[in-house]
Parts: structure tokens; sequence; C-alpha cells
């Protein structure tokens, strides 16, 4: 994919917010400070169009991201931050599930998750979810330069195994900061948006 256009267009808190264009989306799940917004900014090859910010748990709403005239990148809200408080954190989970659930222009989602750590409990749980519900899923481990390249095989299969991820899902080993799996991630999502 050339991007020769990426504009942020809306933070969405509600699904009359959501853009009508009838473009196809791609949404990005995690927990807070996984790297989401760097994965974005890496995909459009820009250094700070989708916000980063070392201070977790600030996105509460959904990001729309318009890449040329082709789909949206949908920055969905992080989840699992310990200092957000038991019932927003439920509140996050059901707009993230109605949208997930709901929305048709959805193709794909991208569960980013650290390559350096076991997925967590929430991560677990979100896979789970997204694999019980049908939706079309492609894992992403990011942050992959914090590791010797030599390790990043037996990182992958504890996130595979921890997931219990079927042999043919898909993974997408991942670094914001050096761009390795970007061509491969637009691989995959050309795929899904059936042009
Ligand atoms: P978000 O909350 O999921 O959007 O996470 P951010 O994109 O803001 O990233 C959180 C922190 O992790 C920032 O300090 C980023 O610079 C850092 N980060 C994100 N991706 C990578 C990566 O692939 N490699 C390295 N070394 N750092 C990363």
């Amino acid at each position: 994919m050339k991007v020769n256009q990426a504009e942020f267009i809306i933070s969405a808190v509600g699904p009359s917010q959501y853009p009508d264009d009838a473009l196809p989306e791609i949404a990005l799940a995690g927990r807070s400070n996984v790297g989401k917004s760097s994965l974005i900014n890496r995909m459009i090859q820009r250094k700070n169009l989708a916000r980063t910010s070392s201070k977790p748990g600030k996105t509460q709403q959904l990001n729309y991201y318009r890449i040329n005239e082709d789909l949206y990148f949908v920055d969905l809200p992080g989840y699992g931050y310990a200092q957000v408080s038991k019932s927003k954190r439920e509140i996050w989970g059901k707009f993230i599930e109605g949208y997930l659930m709901h929305r048709e222009l959805l193709k794909l989602v991208l569960l980013i998750i650290d390559l350096r750590h076991p997925p967590s409990k929430d991560d677990q749980t979100m896979y789970a979810w997204l694999k019980h519900n049908d939706v079309p899923m492609c894992v992403v481990t990011t942050k992959a330069d914090k590791i010797t390249k030599g390790h990043w095989a037996k990182h992958v299969k504890i996130v595979r195994e921890t997931l219990q991820m079927a042999k043919d899902d898909p993974l997408v080993v991942f670094s914001s900061e050096l761009g390795v799996g970007k061509d491969e991630l637009w691989a995959m999502i050309e795929k899904e948006i059936d042009w």
C-alpha cells in the first residue's frame, strides 16, 4: 500500500459519530501503552499522526484515521489499565464490544501484543472473545526490536501457546521502531479489504 494521504478524522464517542463514507475499517485492540499509536504511525510512515504517549489510559474513544480514500484505522480504547476504575472499564468493554460485533465495515481486528511478555489475562480474554464471535483477527506482536532476533521464535511460541492459537491463525512480528513486519501487515490488510 502506498500511503499518499493519512488524516485524523474523529474521536468518536458513539455510533452516530462513525464516518458514513463506507470505507473498510481496520481496528486496533490492545492494552494501553502496548504500542498501537506507534504501529499506526509506522504503517503510514508518519512520526506523530496517531498520538503516542507514555501516559497510558488516555484514549477513551474510537480514534478514526483515514488512509488515502481506501480505509480507516480505528484505534480502540486500550484495555486492562489498572488505574481505570472497574466500572469505567466495563463501560469501555461494552463500547468496544458493540463496535466489534455490529460494525459491518469492520474487516479486520489487529490484536496488538507485546512480544516480550506472555499475553496477559486481558489479552487472552480479548483473543478468546474475538475468536468466539468470529471477528476476523490478526495478532501483531510488537516491540520486537527490544528482543534479540534469535529469540523471536521462542517468544512467538509463548504468545501462540498462551492465546491457544490454532496453527494457521495469523501472527505478524512487528517493530514500530525498525519497521519490521510493515509490508507483511499491509499485505494482510489488503487481502481483507477485498480490492
Ligand atoms: P499505545 O498506548 O498503545 O498507543 O502505545 P504507544 O504507541 O503510545 O507506545 C507506548 C510506548 O512504547 C511509547 O514510549 C513508544 O515509543 C513505545 N513503543 C511502541 N512501539 C514500539 C516498538 O515497536 N519498539 C520500541 N522500542 N518501542 C515502542
